[in-house]
This record gives structure tokens, sequence and C-alpha cells, in this order.
């Protein structure tokens, strides 16, 4: 089966969840913007007034799609933070970071990657 453009509102619903992970005491807002569907679209963080996307214009598979858009929202919301670690990766000082292992999209500490903190849905 050939791959496509991940559904737009599965990464909406996928940006929620993460979005619950990162800044769950935080206002944010996230929509979908497109200006030709079949171009693809992006997905809009506003957070605090600042606002962010993550573009969807190729074929990819999901759990790929899911990682990428996980990493940039952890982006934004800690460009927003000082570097606060969003979401903590458990005994270590930094951040977890997104990842795709064995074929599933978590969060992983940066330093082993082995060492799965959770999937990120
Ligand atoms: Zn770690």
């Amino acid at each position: 089966m050939a791959e496509l453009i991940p559904d737009p509102n599965e990464v909406l619903a996928w940006a929620e969840l993460v979005m619950a992970q990162l800044a769950p005491d935080r206002p944010y807002a996230l929509w979908v913007e497109s200006d030709d569907p079949y171009a693809g679209y992006r997905i809009w963080l506003d957070l605090d007034g600042n606002a962010s996307g993550v573009a969807f214009v190729s074929p990819e598979p999901p759990v790929e799609a899911l990682a990428r858009l996980a990493d940039q929202l952890q982006q934004h919301v800690m460009e927003t933070t000082q570097g606060r670690p969003a979401p903590a990766c458990p005994g270590h000082q930094h951040p977890a970071v997104a990842d795709v292992v064995k074929g599933t999209a978590v969060w992983r500490c940066m330093n082993s990657p082995s060492r799965v903190v959770r999937p990120i849905t």
C-alpha cells in the first residue's frame, strides 16, 4: 500500500495528546491550516501568543509523523519555558526525546536509545 500524507484530523488528535503531556497547565490552541488539501497542511500550535507550525506535505509512515510532530511541539514548548524539560526523563536532568523505537513512536532517554520512557500516545 502506498504511503499517504497522514490524515489531518488524526494528526490534530495526536497533537492534543502530546500537548496534554507537554504543557497540561498552560493555555494553548491547536488547529489545522491548508490552502490546498491535496498539497498537505500545517498543524499550528499557539502557546501564550506565540504560534508555530508543523508541516505535513509528504507521504510518511504514521509512527514517523507522530514522532516528528511530538519533537516539533516539544521544541516550541521548551522555547517558551526556559528549557525546563518537558517531558522529563525520569532520574535525569534532560528532557526525553521523541523517536521511533521498534516500530512505535516513543519518548526515550536522549543518552540511551534503548531506554524508553513511554509511548507518545
Ligand atoms: Zn535520560
